[in-house]
């Protein structure tokens, strides 16, 4: 009742516009921000235009990630213009309508109208706006759907039992929501310790891929716990942008999602 009520409210989806990519998982931690940002990235070292919406509510790490704090958007009649991230995906924050280190607590309804700003920002010629979503699946995911009616989710998942739970949960709230599922993304999948070189598993293994399989969806392939992805992040500088292994898998995961 509720879906269909705030569907009444928000109206039908725009005819035409970019293709959205919603990025999603059941539960935080899991690096669906750090996915969301390479992804972006990798899509527009693919020649795409590409827009990214950090509607993470709870945690806007996206200005972080792709080096853009200092970066201030403009509004234009009401409408916000996204800001140009060195990496040339255009961005706008929910942490850009609130001031650092203010914590947020807002009421659904609120973050609902904040995302939709958002979303309907001027975001001019772009072929794809990934957005990240806050974890979980609340109110905010729930407007965004029905509003925007994305053209495709990814789902984030760790190799690990418990998240695999939220996964599948989150994977179940598309489906209801008749979004298709792209597929899934296992992230945090082995490590290599940097000292001796040994392999292991912390997470454990391959747990997305056989979920992904169980569920009936495309496997979109595994990105390591590595350290240098946590350093980079840190550092505004996302290893897609970069070159090796870890910035192939993510051109690898673009792929899936351009053919
Ligand atoms: P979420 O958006 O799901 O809450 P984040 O993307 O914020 O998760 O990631 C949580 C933390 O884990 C961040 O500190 C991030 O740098 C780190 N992280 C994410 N993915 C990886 C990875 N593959 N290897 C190492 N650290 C990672």
């Amino acid at each position: 009742l509720r879906i269909a009520h705030m569907a009444e409210r928000a109206g039908s989806a725009p005819a035409k516009g970019p293709r959205l990519i919603a990025v999603g998982s059941g539960k935080g931690g899991v690096g669906k921000s750090t996915l969301s940002a390479n992804l972006a990235v990798a899509l527009a070292r693919k020649g795409r235009k590409v827009g990214l919406v950090d509607a993470d509510i709870y945690g806007p790490s996206q200005p972080r990630l792709l080096k853009a704090e200092d970066l201030k958007p403009q509004a234009k009649d009401k409408q916000m213009i996204p800001v140009t991230t060195p990496y040339g995906v255009k961005l706008l924050s929910m942490g850009m309508l609130v001031e650092p280190d203010k914590a947020i607590a807002w009421r659904g309804p609120m973050a609902a109208g904040a995302l939709t700003q958002l979303i309907e920002g001027d975001w001019g010629d772009i072929d794809d706006l990934v957005i990240d979503l806050p974890p979980g699946t609340g109110d905010v995911q729930l407007t965004m759907i029905q509003k925007f009616k994305p053209a495709g989710a990814l789902i984030v998942s760790t190799p690990q039992d418990l998240a695999l739970m939220d996964a599948t949960r989150a994977v179940r709230f598309f489906e209801k929501a008749e979004v298709p599922v792209i597929g899934v993304v296992e992230n945090m999948a082995g490590y290599v310790c940097p000292h001796c070189g040994e392999a292991s598993d912390p997470f454990g293994s391959g747990g997305a891929e056989a979920e992904a399989k169980r569920l009936g969806y495309p496997f979109l392939g595994r990105i390591p716990l590595a350290i240098d992805i946590r350093t980079a992040s840190d550092a505004g500088t996302p290893p897609a942008a970069g070159e090796g292994p870890i910035a192939d898998a993510f051109a690898q995961l673009a792929d899936a999602l351009v053919e």
